[in-house]
């Protein structure tokens, strides 16, 4: 999970083979091709259009990463309605061009952009609850801020992540992780069905008695790899009567202590409390510890005596409040801007290991330490190790294609590129060379979907595990001509 307390303080605002891998377009196409590209389409499509010679374009494909800048989509569609979806896909397959589907547009490597047609999902964003059933059908173009808000507001939430702006679409279709996730897992592991248009244009369903094959696969590995997503039906929890949010402070000379702490206690930790620590030496203070407890402080307090006896937190606190004050809090933007989030655009580069138990030795610790400490001041750098265990773990590996089952916690290691060129080039080696040196020295296997890293080594195995062989026989029944694809897909 993103928590995003030390980029404000810090660094500003952030808001914070694959046998089937046939043909991989990454130029632009040629010039004459992309005038108004889909305008000829049998069947016209309703929404907007935006092609490169409009001015709204620029602004238009500004993602909230701004490092990449290889992608020149030749238009975007922002889709009015399912038909819209169906329409573009049987238009952009007969003239032989690529797609991708863009819901929030948070994806680290602009993926969301990468296609000769980005189908931008945002005016799908119904939000139909339904009180009997607690299930609500969410379009796969709302953010997470305004899920929360209006789940909230029916007595509802679903876990997920921290980051108001983020879109469900990408969040939902790699997993997920948020401060509720040890109690009621992946945003992922919510879903209870899936519409999805295929590579043929057509609406089909993905559950448990439907094209299960599929909705095990779009459960951790969908991101645009088996067509555009329309909407999700999600079980709903309802809202507890308090969770209490925490805030420790550490001594960073004491780190160990911490870790110690985590390693001994992490997994066993009730799954009522989710946490992230977070590492920034750059901020006024070092090493922080965010979470969310679901319950009053009272109980949190008992229920995390050991914890703090053996971490040793220079200070506590603890704030009783609503599950949308959390919200609020820890995704450092106000109400309003929960509920209506817009986008932060920054550079930035980042590396994700994930963490099987016993944890880190001290050795490797120190190393992530020294790295954060020692980056350039036009690069700061700080790590986030997110608690997972609880309901996250208890879901089987292969159950869904979201394979990270049995880790104690997930770092992010995370570089703002705040430089000129040649220096933020400097930059992104250094944490490109740390990252592979890294999963060498401490037999790192693992890393998450949602934090997708172009130069990340073996990312089949890494993001899809034991998983990944069958979701490539899934993607030759549902997508034989790899039309869905990008860089990194399967
Ligand atoms: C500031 C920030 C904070 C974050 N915080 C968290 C966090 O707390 N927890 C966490 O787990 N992750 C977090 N993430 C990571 C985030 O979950 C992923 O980047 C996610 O993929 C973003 O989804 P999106 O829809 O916003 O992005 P997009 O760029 O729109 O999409 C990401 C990928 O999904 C595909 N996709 C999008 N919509 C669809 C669709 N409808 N059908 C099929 N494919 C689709 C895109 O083609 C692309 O490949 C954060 C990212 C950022 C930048």
């Amino acid at each position: 999970m993103m928590s995003e307390s030390m980029i404000k303080k810090v660094f500003l605002r952030f808001c914070l083979l694959s046998l089937l891998i046939i043909v991989v377009k990454t130029s632009p196409l040629k010039k004459s091709k992309k005038i108004n590209i889909l305008e000829s389409c049998p069947n016209p499509i309703k929404g907007q259009i935006v092609y490169p010679d409009n001015s709204k374009y620029t602004q238009d494909i500004t993602c909230e990463n701004t490092r990449v800048t290889t992608f020149h989509p030749a238009a975007i569609v922002y889709a009015s309605n399912v038909e819209d979806v169906q329409n573009t896909v049987k238009c952009a397959k007969s003239s032989n061009l690529t797609i991708t589907a863009r819901s929030g547009g948070h994806s680290y490597e602009e993926y969301s952009i990468s296609g000769d047609i980005v189908l931008d999902v945002t005016n799908l964003n119904q939000i139909d609850i339904n009180d009997n059933a607690k299930t609500a059908v969410i379009g796969s173009g709302n953010r997470l801020g305004p899920i929360y808000y209006n789940l909230s507001q029916a007595g509802f939430f679903i876990p997920a992540g921290s980051c108001p702006s983020v879109g469900i679409g990408g969040h939902a279709l790699g997993g997920g992780i948020g401060l509720y996730a040890r109690k009621f897992g992946t945003a992922s592991d919510n879903i209870l069905s899936i519409d999805i248009v295929n590579a043929n244009g057509i609406l089909i369903t993905a559950n448990a008695n439907q094209n299960e094959e599929l909705f095990y696969a779009l459960r951790g590995g969908g991101n645009n790899n088996y067509g555009i997503v329309t909407s999700f039906t999600f079980k709903l929890h309802p809202t507890p009567p308090k969770v209490t949010s925490i805030h420790f402070v550490y001594d960073f000379s004491k780190i160990q202590t911490v870790f110690d702490a985590i390693n001994k206690l992490g997994l066993t930790l009730t799954d009522d409390m989710t946490f992230s620590l977070v590492m920034a030496p750059s901020s006024d203070t070092h090493l922080e510890l965010e979470g969310v407890y679901q319950g009053t402080k009272k109980n949190a307090q008992k229920d995390l005596e050991n914890f703090i006896s053996l971490s040793k937190p220079t200070s506590t606190e603890f704030f009783e409040e609503s599950l949308f004050s959390s919200v609020v809090r820890w995704g450092f933007e106000s109400v309003n801007d929960t509920m209506n989030p817009s986008h932060h655009p920054s550079k930035f580069k980042a590396k994700s290991f994930l963490i099987k138990p016993p944890g880190l030795s001290p050795k490797g610790i120190q190393s992530i330490k020294d790295f954060t400490l020692n980056t350039p001041k036009d690069c700061p750098t700080y790590a986030i190790f997110d608690l997972f265990g609880g309901a996250i773990n208890k879901v089987a590996a292969d159950e869904t294609a979201f394979v990270h089952r049995n880790i104690l916690y997930g770092i992010q290691l995370y570089m703002n590129l705040n430089g000129d060129s040649t220096t933020n080039k400097k930059c992104i080696d250094q944490i490109n060379n740390f990252g592979t040196n890294y999963q060498k020295s401490f037999n790192i296997s693992s890393s998450y979907q949602n934090y997708i890293d172009k130069e990340l080594d073996n990312w089949q195995t890494r993001y899809y595990g034991s998983n990944f062989q069958k979701l490539v026989s899934i993607k030759r029944k549902f997508d034989p001509d790899n039309f869905f694809h990008f860089p990194q897909s399967i």
